[in-house]
């Protein structure tokens, strides 16, 4: 087992493509990290440059103390899975599986009695003596991780390994490469851009877009405290609403949240009001989880949005409703693109800087951007109880709780920094 150390790590494809944006993380020895993103945005490149299968442009890769950037892929202690594990298909499960033992001089006995004992942790013992053509794309993966692990890596890299299974074989599966990274303490380094492979399996999950990490946390702090709008809406089922809004401040320096023609105001203990008191007429993103709504019968109570339900789907132990409420909506997707921090690069320093320069990430200052806000008539996507006798084209008031909203600047950014 080892540490990892990402410093300042870039890659650029045929000398004009950033894949790989100044990137820095540390996974500690043990840990399982998850890199969860869209895709494109560079998790596969990252993984390949851990594994010495992609040469670095610029920055440095870490193994422990150990300077690992300029290693050749077998001095590095790490073994990978790939999306489609590729099973050598002259060997059964069992020469597969114990074939990188052999391959590094342990005799033949050794090396069996260990690939059975691993099969029976991976619930393939009863498919040793088969060819891999005969097994199911379940079994193959798991032929495919007892042949990486054999050889007990310092680090294991997975690349979206459940991606091409069924969804009951995904969960399974997703359960037994959790409990047997655990049991091993191997570092593991998971690249995914499905949320709920990363929210169930990682200690920490880092969340990338457009080659750069935008919030790195446990599961719980990126869903329930996420550094940006777009990390915001990366993660969770039904996805966040994102509602354009203008800062309005009282003579009194109340702070209330203007969604043009309805608003909602921040009690004054709030953190964000004391932040935000100085910056009235200033344009803000307000992210509101669907649960973050409750219905009202009163139309004079404080805090409240209302709207004319416009759909509804039945989910079993709620009832999600798109309620029309006249409010714009915000794209998680264009709003804050990645921004620059001061450049020091270890290895091709001019390549990347030219590029970053190219694409407006030379300044160190974000640049703000006018607010993408969709003119569409918002569809505010709301939690209602499954019992709830409401009908398509009521008129709804739902009080909303500002303790569970979160405000996000032009930018992206939450207007209340997050630090971890
Ligand atoms: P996916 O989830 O679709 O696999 P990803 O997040 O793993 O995507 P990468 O495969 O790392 O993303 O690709 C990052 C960017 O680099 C993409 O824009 C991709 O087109 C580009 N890229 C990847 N490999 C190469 C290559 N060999 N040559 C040129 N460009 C590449």
């Amino acid at each position: 087992m080892t540490a990892i150390r990402l410093d300042a790590v870039s890659k650029v494809y045929d000398g004009e493509h950033l894949a790989v944006d100044d990137l820095s993380l540390e996974i500690a020895d043990g840990e399982f990290m998850v890199l969860l993103g869209p895709s494109g945005c560079g998790k596969t490149t990252l993984l390949r440059m851990i594994a010495g299968l992609e040469p670095v442009t610029s920055g440095t890769v870490w193994f422990g103390r150990t300077d690992g950037t300029n290693l050749a892929p077998r001095e590095r202690g790490v073994a990978m899975v790939f999306q489609t594990g590729a099973l050598y298909p002259n060997r059964t499960v069992q020469g597969n599986i114990m074939f990188p033992l052999q391959v590094a001089g342990e005799d033949d006995v050794r090396a069996g009695s260990t690939a059975v004992g691993l099969a029976r942790v991976l619930s393939i013992e009863s498919v040793l003596d088969r060819m891999p053509r005969t097994l199911s794309g379940g079994q193959r993966q798991r032929v495919a991780i007892g042949r990486a692990l054999v050889r007990q890596p310092e680090v294991f890299l997975l690349d979206e390994p459940l991606s091409n299974l069924d969804a009951t074989m995904r969960t399974e599966l997703r359960q037994e490469i959790g409990a047997m990274t655990r049991d091993l303490n191997v570092t593991t380094l998971y690249v995914t851009h499905d949320q709920v492979e990363a929210l169930t399996l990682a200690d920490r999950i880092a969340v990338m877009r457009d080659g750069r990490i935008e919030d790195v946390g446990t599961p719980t702090q990126v869903y329930n405290d996420p550094a940006t709008a777009f990390v915001a809406g990366f993660l969770g089922t039904p996805r966040i609403n994102l509602l354009a809004a203008t800062v309005r401040v009282s003579a009194h320096h109340r702070v209330c949240l203007d969604f043009g023609g309805q608003a909602i105001g921040l009690d004054p203990t709030d953190r964000r009001s004391l932040i935000l008191r100085h910056h009235d007429g200033v344009r803000v993103v307000v992210g509101a989880r669907s649960n973050a709504f409750r219905l009202i019968t009163t139309e004079d109570a404080p805090n409240q949005v209302a709207g004319t339900i416009h759909a509804f789907e039945f989910h079993g132990q709620q009832s999600i409703a798109f309620i029309q409420c006249g409010i714009e909506v915000v794209d998680p997707d264009r709003i804050g693109r990645p921004v620059a921090t001061p450049v020091n690069y270890a290895g091709d320093r001019r390549l990347v800087a030219r590029i970053r320069r190219r694409l407006g990430r030379a300044s160190a200052t974000p640049p703000l951007e006018p607010l993408v806000a969709s003119h569409r008539r918002a569809d505010l996507v709301v939690e209602l109880p499954v019992d709830t006798e409401l009908a398509r084209g009521s008129r709804v008031h739902l009080a909303v709780d500002t303790s569970r909203i979160h405000i996000f600047d032009q930018t992206g950014h939450r207007v209340d920094r997050v630090t971890r």
